[in-house]
């Protein structure tokens, strides 16, 4: 890999390698862009192929990042860890300790999280040597699972949507599709049925397909099958890339929205879902509910102003289907491009208010 002209192709700020003989450690701290405020991400612990492989992911992650913060209206933007190694056999106290170190190094550039491969536990052996670690335990004052809250958010999200394509964002008698009934997926189906929807369900574990029948009277189908109902919305809650071409031509919806992450398999499969005449919800938009709430706990956590913060999921995406429909673009364009602006604005009042250097030495 040619690092620095991967660096400048989308303009990243920059990368850090973090090597400790003692721990074992080889992580790769990615930082996209600073613009709104501390790149806030995950760290991913993974067997990686290689250290291309490595650097690759953590680039491609710390991007998505800053969109997403931008998105979501937070003062924060991109990055993301990646830890080298099996997270079942290679975690130490001193690799996450070690960790911390070159974490506290970065002076609150860079703030990380738990994600895939990492726990709350290795988020407090990394407190103990930073401050800049969300998602410790609740003893410490941290905002604990944040699920129920990406789960709100991918509510309002439905609710906009909705009064998008009817006029109303009342749920009564709205039929969804939730694919995947996990820690988000669950939290949805149980607000959308006291909101009056009708539930259709599906997931590989039997065991949550029958909760959820019995708890909200939802109807079972076989995961195959859940692309072929008639819905209003379906919502995918379980696994990445599940948009694609073969998906796309069977839905029966009028929108697509849920919490899982990446669910078009390519882009072009979101310029298909505008030519159905489908609307999407774009996923890092409506899922951003957990990132708002981690980000809470920089101000101290305060579960209620997280909560209302969350809710606000419902005017970002109205904004984002109203330049979608102004522009006649894509939704997850329209997302895009509402991140970059909020980006090339703030950019722009600072370089227009803060004095520079020169000016400075002048004064001086
Ligand atoms: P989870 O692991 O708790 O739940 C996923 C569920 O999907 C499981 O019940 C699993 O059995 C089911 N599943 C897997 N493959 C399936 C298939 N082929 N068909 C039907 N069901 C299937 O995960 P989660 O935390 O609920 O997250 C769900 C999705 O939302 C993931 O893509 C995740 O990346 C994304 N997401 C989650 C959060 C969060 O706060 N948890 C935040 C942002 C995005």
């Amino acid at each position: 890999m040619n690092v620095f002209e991967t660096l400048v192709q989308y303009d990243y700020e920059q990368l850090v390698f973090c090597q400790d003989a003692v721990s074992g450690l080889k992580a790769i701290i990615a930082i996209h862009d600073t613009t709104l405020g501390p790149a806030l991400g995950g760290c991913r612990m993974w067997t990686y192929a290689n250290e291309d492989a490595a650097v690759t992911d953590a680039l491609r992650l710390a991007r998505g990042m800053t969109y997403k913060a931008a998105a979501a209206g937070l003062n924060l933007g991109g990055g993301k860890t990646v830890v080298i190694g099996n997270p079942k056999t290679d975690k130490s106290e001193l690799l996450f300790r070690s960790l911390g170190r070159y974490i506290e190094g970065l002076h609150g550039r860079y703030i990380t999280a738990e994600d895939v491969g990492t726990s709350v536990e290795d988020m407090d052996i990394i407190h103990q040597e930073t401050r800049y670690v969300t998602g410790i335990s609740p003893a410490y004052g941290s905002s604990g699972n944040p699920s129920p809250m990406t789960a709100l958010g991918v509510f309002k999200g439905i609710q906009a949507a909705l009064f998008e394509v009817t006029g109303s964002s009342d749920l009564a008698n709205r039929i969804v599709a939730v694919q995947g009934l996990g820690s988000v997926g669950y939290d949805l189906c149980r607000r959308l049925k006291v909101a009056g929807a009708s539930l259709i369900v599906t997931d590989i574990s039997e065991d949550n397909v029958h909760r959820a029948v019995a708890e909200f009277g939802a109807v079972a189908v076989a995961p195959s099958e859940i692309f072929d109902v008639q819905c209003d919305v379906f919502a995918p809650c379980a696994l990445g890339a599940v948009i694609d071409d073969t998906t796309i031509e069977r839905l029966r919806c009028q929108v697509v929205a849920g919490s899982a992450n990446n669910q078009l398999a390519e882009t072009r499969h979101g310029d298909r879902l505008q030519a159905r005449d489908i609307l999407y919800a774009p996923d890092y938009v409506i899922n951003s509910g957990g990132l708002i709430n981690v980000a809470d706990e920089l101000e101290g956590y305060h579960a209620e102003r997280a909560q209302k913060r969350v809710e606000g999921i419902y005017e970002i995406m109205g904004q984002i289907f109203s330049l979608a429909r102004t522009h006649h673009i894509p939704t997850y364009r329209a997302a895009d491009r509402l991140a970059e602006e909020r980006i090339a604005a703030v950019r722009q009042v600072r370089s227009t208010f803060l004095p520079t250097s020169r000016s400075l030495l002048h004064r001086g």
